[in-house]
């Protein structure tokens, strides 16, 4: 009698918490750069050693990312991104296509030094196409930045804006609906089909 061999194991499928970065042959990844699992890096982009990327990230075509940025997980910075030092990205930030962040308030080329003003984009914003976003400001969470705009101000949670400056004309769930177009914000900014989400995680 003998014993009917162990079924094999299940072929495993793809998990982008555990797969390695994928790096495009064009991109230049300077080492000492950090780069988290699960995180697809794009036709010429670079990644300067210093920078910090979390894990499944979408790093678009031309972007650059600086030396002391850092961009949380889940992020996706879309073609044309330069993602300059003193901007931090935190979680599920997604930035449109050439979106331009400065990070010098006082630039001039002939100065022979310069301080460093930082930007911080916090979970789940979005910032449109060709935006710009003036440093020296923090974009809130789930916050939405119309495409085009110029954000020269803090923007709230939740609060969309638009034109140059920017100015508020209302408020969008953390899925991007618009719930309100009010200047004063609602006591509730979930839609509908998000209502019943937990307050106090944001979610
Ligand atoms: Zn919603």
């Amino acid at each position: 009698m003998s014993a009917a061999p162990p079924p094999p194991a299940p072929a495993p499928g793809p998990d982008p918490e555990r797969d390695a970065p994928f790096v495009h042959p064009t991109a230049i990844v300077e080492r000492g750069a950090q780069i988290g699992l699960g995180t697809k890096i794009w036709h010429h982009a670079h990644v300067r050693a210093g920078a910090v990327i979390g894990a499944r990230c979408t790093i678009g075509k031309n972007v650059f990312v600086d030396a002391g940025a850092v961009i949380g997980d889940g992020a996706k910075i879309q073609n044309n991104v330069s993602v300059y030092a003193g901007v931090t990205l935190e979680d599920d930030v997604f930035v449109g296509p050439s979106a331009v962040f400065t990070n010098d308030l006082h630039p001039r080329a002939a100065a022979s030094d310069w301080t460093l003003t930082p930007t911080l984009v916090r979970r789940g914003a979005s910032i449109g196409g060709g935006v710009t976003i003036v440093c020296g400001h923090e974009i809130g969470p789930e916050a939405m930045i119309g495409s085009g705009a110029v954000v020269t101000r803090t923007v709230e949670p939740n609060e969309l804006v638009v034109g140059n400056p920017a100015r508020r004309i209302g408020w969008v769930c953390r899925c991007g609906e618009v719930v309100s177009r009010d200047q004063e914000r609602p006591t509730d900014v979930r839609c509908a089909a998000h209502r019943d989400d937990d307050p106090r995680s944001g979610r």
